[in-house]
Order: C-alpha cells, then sequence, then structure tokens
C-alpha cells in the first residue's frame, strides 16, 4: 500500500531527543527551540522568529497582536484549514471569505479591494501547496487601507514569492511543523515578525502574559505579569526532532521537489489529452512541493477515481470544504462577492501522495494507473 502522508524522518532526530533528554531542560525556549528560531531567522531573513505549539497558536497569537476585537473584519479565502478562520474568530472578528483564483487555489487579489469595509482590519492569504499568493498586490491593497497582513504559510515553508521566503513579507508570518508538513515536531509551529513592532508583545503574549523572556535574557532581575497571554511554547524534545530536520531542509525540498517534477512530468500526456488539469506555478513563485495535486472533471469523477486508487493500493484524499459553507462558516463569516471558484474548482481537486521517501517506483505506479482510470472512464 501507498500511504498518503509518512511523517519526515532525517536520521539525527532520536540523537538530538536524547540530548535534550540528557540536559535536563526539556520545557520550553531550551537549546534546540533556541537553534530553530536562529536557523529560520538566518534562512529566512526575518527579524524574529518564535517556535510555537501550533500554526494555529501561531495565528491565535498575531489575532492578539494585530489587537482584533469583537466586530472587526478579517478577510481571507474560504478555501483553507479551519485555524485560518478560528483566530480571529475567537477574537469576536467576522470572517469575510473571497473567493480562489483556479490556478493556484489563492484568494484572488483582484477581488479583495471589493470586501473592504471600514471594519476590515487585516487580511490573511493563505500560500497553498506552497505557492505565493501575489504579495505585491496584497501588500499595495494593505498600505492603501490600512491592514493588517498575516500570511497563513503553514505549506510553504522554504518557498518564495520573488525571492523573499514566504511568511517574511506580511506584517507576521505562520508557520506549521504538523506530522503532515514538509518539516515536522509532531505539532508545532512558529510565529514569524517581520520588523521590530511586536517583538515584545509577541514574547509577552507567548510567556503566559510575563517578560519571563527578558528575565532570562538577564534584561529584568525578576519577571512579572505585564499583559495578556497564554503558554504557546512547545517542548525542547520536540524542537530537537525539528531541529533534526531543519538542518536537513534543503534535501527534503530537493527530494520533495524531485518528487513532484517527476508527477508532472508522468502527468502531462493525461492534460494534453484534456482529461485532468495539473496545478499552475505562477512567475516569480518559487514552491517547496507541498502538495502535489490534479483536478479531475466533476466531484463524482474524484470520487471514484480515489476509489479506484484506493483499490490498487494508493491512498488519495481530498481536501477543504469551503469554510463559508459549514455550519460554523454561516455563523461567523459571510462571503463577499460571488462563489464562482471556491466550491467548483474545490469538488475536483485530489491530494496524491507525496512524501519525503516516495519512491519513483511508487510514483510510476501511481501515474500508470491514473492512465487506466482515465481510459476506463
Ligand atoms: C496545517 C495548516 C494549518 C494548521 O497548522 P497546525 O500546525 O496543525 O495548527 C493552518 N493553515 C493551513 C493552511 C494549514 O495547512
Amino acid at each position: 500500500m501507498i500511504n498518503f502522508n509518512v511523517p519526515p524522518y532525517t536520521g539525527k532526530e532520536m540523537d538530538y531527543i536524547k540530548q535534550c533528554v540528557e540536559s535536563q531542560k526539556i520545557c520550553g525556549d531550551g537549546q534546540f527551540t533556541q537553534k530553530c528560531n536562529a536557523w529560520i531567522e538566518e534562512t529566512m531573513k526575518v527579524k524574529k522568529c518564535l517556535l510555537t505549539t501550533s500554526c494555529t497558536h501561531a495565528t491565535e497569537m498575531a489575532a492578539l497582536l494585530a489587537g482584533i476585537k469583537e466586530g472587526d473584519e478579517v478577510i481571507m479565502p474560504s478555501y483553507t484549514f479551519v485555524s485560518t478562520a478560528d483566530a480571529f474568530v475567537l477574537r469576536g472578528a467576522k470572517v469575510v471569505f473571497v473567493d480562489v483564483r483556479p490556478d493556484t487555489m489563492n484568494i484572488d487579489e483582484k477581488l479583495i479591494e471589493d470586501a473592504i469595509t471600514e471594519r476590515t482590519r487585516a487580511v490573511v492569504p493563505v500560500h497553498y501547496a506552497g505557492v505565493a499568493c501575489e504579495m505585491d498586490t496584497i501588500m499595495e491593497i494593505a498600505k492603501k487601507h490600512n491592514l493588517i497582513v498575516i500570511e497563513d504559510a503553514a505549506q510553504g515553508v522554504m518557498s518564495t514569492y520573488k525571492g523573499r521566503a514566504l511568511g517574511t513579507i506580511g506584517d507576521m508570518g505562520c508557520y506549521s511543523f504538523h506530522e503532515t508538513k514538509n518539516y515536522s515536531m509532531g505539532e508545532g509551529g512558529a510565529l514569524l515578525l517581520r520588523d521590530e513592532t511586536y517583538i515584545e508583545d509577541a514574547e509577552i503574549i507567548r510567556e503566559k502574559g510575563t517578560d519571563r523572556s527578558k528575565f532570562f535574557r538577564g534584561q529584568v532581575d525578576k519577571y512579572t505579569w505585564v499583559n495578556y497571554g497564554s503558554s504557546y511554547l512547545p517542548s525542547d524534545m520536540n524542537a530537537a526532532y525539528l531541529y533534526a530536520q531543519l538542518q536537513q531542509a534543503t534535501k527534503i525540498n530537493e527530494a520533495r521537489k524531485k518528487i513532484w517534477n517527476t508527477y508532472y512530468a508522468g502527468l502531462k500526456h493525461l492534460e494534453q489529452e484534456g482529461r485532468i488539469t495539473l496545478p499552475v506555478i505562477p512567475e516569480g513563485c518559487e514552491h517547496n512541493a507541498h502538495m502535489f495535486y490534479i483536478k479531475t472533471a466533476s466531484l463524482e469523477e474524484r470520487t471514484a477515481l480515489i476509489a479506484f486508487l484506493k483499490e490498487r493500493g494508493v491512498m488519495s484524499v481530498f481536501h477543504y470544504i469551503p469554510l463559508h459553507s459549514s455550519p460554523a462558516g454561516h455563523k461567523f463569516g459571510r462571503f463577499s462577492g460571488k462563489d464562482i471558484y471556491t466550491t467548483k474548482e474545490s469538488e475536483r481537486l485530489i491530494r496524491l501522495p507525496l512524501y519525503y521517501g516516495l519512491t519513483e517506483n511508487d510514483i510510476d505506479y501511481i501515474t500508470n494507473n491514473l492512465g487506466k482510470f482515465q481510459v476506463r472512464g
């Protein structure tokens, strides 16, 4: 059987976890957390990185830092993971959904301005499949209307837009290191801060509302409760697992891209024959091969294809149910303009197995079977 996902493992993870345990400092902000933060700051060229317990929590921190409150509006695509919306709904905001572009499944930057009202406070571009949103346009709109940009770069670690790392272009960026992402620590994430503005407040919110980070740096001689906050720092044992992966990030990235390109080349003829649609990578976007998806003609065809592949031992999956059509989406959000592509395109999309260690043989087997299904269909 070919699994849909296998968590990445490169060899050093157990060593580092052992080192962490033996150092007798296993709580948050230990040596491995610091190493991960420094690695991300240096590699992504970002002012500050704070490792968190998840991307969900990084986004919650971003919502707190942005001062989102009851009655504010936050613009995002409906085609995203629930966490993107949850973080702002928890602060009492209304979520305003904008349609996606059919080529990338990212928010359609041309529709954002129409969704802005006097209550709009933030825009949350989600870089689907690790392929960048049209950030130049989004940043321009945000500047014009004085909006905060929070990038959901959960899937975008090691991707770039015009040479800049995803998660570092907006005011804040959120990474995920969940088991299903390119680099993992089981559960985990990071909040990236582009400039000085939010750093001090972010450290306080992450440490239960205390100035403990300053205390550990020797900047104050005791730490106290200075603001509201929560506990968003992961155990150093998890960071130890992640650090092993970050050290191998280029190798993992190259391996994933090779898999992605092999799929693409192997399926090109099916697209040329008009039987499937392949993903599009716009000019200026260097992606991290987070995902390989294809689109079928219809929902019915997709359901049949998932079953067909399963019978042949290949696990494939569909992805997001658009948030605006869910019970919570009705309660907490509204769709701006028309849903032309969000529902239609999401129903056609199917994700194929892609993980570090997937073999050429596996990919051949999968692409061959996709060809057979189309012939039979
Ligand atoms: C995975 C994912 C998240 C949530 O990440 P966690 O680390 O599991 O909280 C949020 N947004 C998107 C787009 C994701 O893919």
